[in-house]
């Protein structure tokens, strides 16, 4: 297994591990802080180095282990020493889109009883789903935007924490926040990691978000989509 270094840091831009596979176009890293796509979030992209040889990273996949897809065959060997690094431009906005989406759907279901159905979280545009709602009008879109908007801007800190996993179910269903999905998690996973962002909002997630919401910058609503079953998609960008 590899291990995920990001889970305890999701500022790690660096790193060196041990190549444990080598397939056609990707290699198995012994650890890496390359998040691969999962929950709704790309998997990273970057670069791979040792000594003269290098080799681009499109794309991060979970697929027994940690696949590095590369954009050849891999220019290394079993065992050997390498050097990564994330393009960091792109996991940024990624933490920045995620953890706005974090708001976004708590503000939707304290306020409008509305739950999160999927979401798809990468740069200049990410999306949601919530249920149940047939329509989002105009004032609830102007509305959305101004509460989350005045949220963001509180500069709320944004920790994570790890705990057992009926202790963070039991935690979170005290503060009524979404926990049907937590016991679809295999019973193998016996510690969850719950990401707070201040006092507004807690989840299980094991994605990357930034350290303060001041990070994020303000958010827009650009469309909604009708995806069937009383359930509708929210298409939303941030600042640059
Ligand atoms: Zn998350």
């Amino acid at each position: 297994m590899t291990e995920l270094l990001h889970m305890k840091d999701n500022y790690i831009r660096e790193f060196d591990a041990t190549v444990t596979k080598v397939g056609e176009n990707y290699v198995v890293l012994d650890k890496t802080a390359f998040y691969p796509e999962g929950g709704g979030q790309s998997g990273d992209r970057g670069v791979l180095k040792s000594g003269a040889r290098e080799a681009i990273v499109t794309d991060t996949q979970k697929k027994g282990g940690v696949r590095h897809i590369l954009s050849g065959p891999p220019p290394f060997e079993t065992g050997m020493q390498v050097h990564g690094e994330l393009d960091w431009a792109f996991r940024h906005e990624c933490m920045r889109y995620h953890t706005a989406q974090h708001v976004l759907s708590r503000y939707l279901q304290l306020n409008h009883g509305l739950e999160t159905r999927g979401n798809m979280v990468k740069p200049r545009e990410s999306r949601a789903d919530y249920y149940p709602i047939d329509d989002f009008s105009k004032e609830l879109i102007a509305e959305t935007e101004k509460e989350v908007n005045e949220i963001l801007t509180k500069n709320l800190d944004v920790r994570i924490e790890f705990m057992p996993r009926e202790q963070a179910i039991e935690y979170l269903e005290e503060r009524r926040y979404q926990t049907r999905y937590l016991n679809m998690v295999p019973d193998s996973v016996k510690s969850f990691r719950l990401v707070l962002i201040g006092a507004y909002d807690a989840s299980a997630c094991a994605g990357t978000h930034v350290a303060n919401t001041s990070e994020i910058g303000l958010l827009t609503i650009n469309k909604t989509k009708n995806v069937g079953a009383e359930k509708q998609r929210l298409y939303f960008s941030l600042e640059p």
